[in-house]
């Protein structure tokens, strides 16, 4: 028997019973937390994700539901060391475990390091995606090059090389007021 699995209404133990599979391109504007980080509009943008269910057996013969999950977005966010938008890729690929009830969830996840969860029979996928997306944001984005040149208070690696030939900068700022006075 095949059955059509919906990731927003799963029901897990079934998904990992018949080896399901899912896969989807939803529109990253739909994410409303992680749209919500983006310094940029996200239209036209895309969550692509890809899920798979797998049955395997607990040491007492008990089958117990994993779901391998992937998931990948671009977002625009803000460059730390330029303050301009730098597109910045976040991905994850990770199984979670599901446990019966949440009871025998929070034991595991005591005894283990494995994320678990409850096998729900309306687990929603793409809060999930969306919860570990989100944790992928980086505190400190930052552009490999930043685009633009930036100014040497900026810049570490250069910054003491070029102290010497700085103009100091109050005596820039006095001929400044200088010239304005004039
Ligand atoms: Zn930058």
């Amino acid at each position: 028997m095949k059955r059509d699995f919906v990731p927003e209404h799963l029901h897990v133990a079934e998904f990992a019973k018949a080896g399901g599979q899912l896969s989807g391109d939803n529109p990253l504007a739909e994410f409303k937390r992680l749209a919500a980080e983006a310094v940029e509009s996200v239209e036209d943008r895309q969550v692509h994700w890809e899920a798979e269910g797998e049955e395997r057996e607990e040491t007492g013969g008990r089958a117990e539901p994993w779901i391998h999950l992937r998931a990948g977005a671009t977002l625009p966010l803000t460059c730390q060391r330029c303050l301009t938008p730098v597109q910045t890729p976040i991905e994850v690929d990770r199984w979670f475990r599901f446990a019966a009830d949440e009871e025998s969830a929070a034991a595991l996840d005591e005894e283990l390091e494995d994320d678990v969860l409850v096998a729900s029979r309306d687990f929603d996928l793409l809060e999930l995606i969306e919860d570990e997306l989100l944790m992928e944001v980086p505190i400190t984005p930052r552009h490999e090059v930043c685009p633009q040149d930036l100014p040497l208070s900026v810049q570490d690696a250069d910054f003491d090389s070029s102290e010497k030939e700085r103009v100091n900068p109050f005596a820039a700022l006095a001929k400044l007021r200088s010239d304005k006075a004039e």
